[in-house]
């Protein structure tokens, strides 16, 4: 059985940036993605500037366009906030492109990719047994980056306490007039969809449109797709694709690394609990993961101690924050579009300096939001 220091499931940002980061430095890696590369993923392809700051190559050959400014809409209660910044805010890119960008980095640093290998078992020993469906490799060290549905978690034992919410996403090829208009902007709808938001994304010859729901409630997402769709002014569509997936908002609560396995991305459950935006996150834990077990020195104890540090200081308390503040914003309507007719510019700026990396959530929020607001908010609306 070929054996590595490493063995990291799943081709996504997460497994690519922590393979690559383990390559750089010298370790074994051996990246095992169960799909034929470059992959589909479902995904609205929004890389904001948080993540696109911190990358360590350039990666505007799979940018297939820039936005510098992004428009937020509260059509119920004609709200139109907008924000701009000199830096992209948000990059448009497909994911099969991206994904594959950070995997060819990762081979010529010198990773093993095993595609086509879907990881069906694991046998916990001195070292850790992989069972795939092409057959076995043996390391000291996994990275679960196995997106969503995380096999790789469940085989080690983990229970499911993330909150996974639907989301729909369209590749949607409009007339031309459509596309000239809608091409201009970057746009989130919060009154498209009850407890959630749609999107419109343009790529370089098409739109990637979305709908989420905050809440996994009997909500009938198609419905709320077509209606954004007149929202959007859209009457012919020429070409459609459809795809549904999950999206892991509130992180795990019964910790991210035991047996050897450490969770980043998806599996973990680190996607922004108000956006669902996911990649940022991904790619910093999959090299939070790398950059333990790099200083650790290979050395599991020291591994987990120096992993649970580096999510702690920043990043577990911020998504904590991010929890409270999407309950706060999605759960009611009413009580949105009070803070919005209120602060609404504000908000704008604070959720573009997050999708900067110039901010994050404050983890002392619930004493920011100063008694005469709580006071008025939560009476108003019984929240
Ligand atoms: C509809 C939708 C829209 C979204 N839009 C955005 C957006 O615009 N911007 C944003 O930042 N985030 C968005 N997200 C979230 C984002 O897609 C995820 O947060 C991100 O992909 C997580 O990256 P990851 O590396 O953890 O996992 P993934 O990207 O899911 O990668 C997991 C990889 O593991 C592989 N794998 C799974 N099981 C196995 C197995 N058994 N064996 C081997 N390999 C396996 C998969 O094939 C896949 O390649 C969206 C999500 C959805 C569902």
């Amino acid at each position: 059985m070929k054996t590595y220091d490493v063995a990291v499931i799943g081709s996504g940002p997460s497994g690519a940036s922590a393979a690559l980061k383990l390559a750089e430095n010298g370790i074994s890696v051996v990246l095992i993605e169960k799909e034929t590369l470059p992959r589909y993923k479902t995904c609205g392809g929004g890389f904001v500037y948080r993540g696109r700051r911190h990358m360590p190559f350039d990666v505007s050959s799979v940018v297939e366009r820039e936005f510098n400014k992004i428009d937020i809409y509260f059509d119920k209660a004609g709200i139109h906030l907008t924000s701009e910044r000199e830096e992209p805010i948000i990059s448009m890119i497909m994911r099969d492109d991206f994904d594959n960008l950070i995997v060819e980095k990762a081979k010529k640093a010198g990773i093993t990719l095993l595609e086509d290998h879907k990881l069906k078992d694991m046998t916990f020993g001195d070292s850790i047994a992989l069972h795939t469906s092409k057959g076995d490799i043996q390391s000291k060290f996994v990275i679960a980056a196995d997106g969503a549905l995380s096999p790789t978690a469940k085989l080690t034992g983990w229970e499911e306490t993330r909150y996974l919410i639907p989301a729909l996403e369209y590749e949607v090829e409009v007339s031309p007039e459509d596309f000239e208009r809608l091409s201009k902007e970057v746009r989130f709808d919060f009154d498209a969809v009850p407890l959630g938001y749609g999107w419109s994304f343009p790529k370089k010859n098409h739109l990637s449109i979305g709908v989420a729901s905050a809440r996994r409630t009997k909500i009938d997402l198609k419905k709320h797709y077509q209606e954004y769709l007149k929202t959007l002014g859209i009457k012919n569509i020429v070409n459609e694709q459809f795809h549904g997936f999950q999206i892991p908002v509130t992180p795990r609560e019964d910790g991210y690394f035991r047996k050897n396995v450490l969770l980043v991305g998806d599996a973990a459950g680190f996607a922004d609990p108000v956006t669902a935006e996911g990649i940022s996150n991904a790619i910093l834990t999959g090299v939070m993961a790398a950059e333990s077990i790099i200083e650790a020195k290979l050395d599991s104890k020291e591994t987990e101690a120096l992993f649970d540090t580096k999510l702690s200081k920043v990043l577990l308390p911020e998504l904590k924050t991010g929890v409270y503040l999407a309950k706060l914003f999605y759960e009611n309507e009413k009580a949105r579009h009070f803070l919005m007719k209120m602060y609404g510019p504000r908000f704008c700026e604070a959720m573009t300096d997050v999708f900067m990396g110039e901010r994050s959530y404050p983890t002392d929020i619930k004493s920011r939001i100063g008694e005469k607001i709580k006071g008025a908010i939560f009476d108003k609306f019984k929240i």
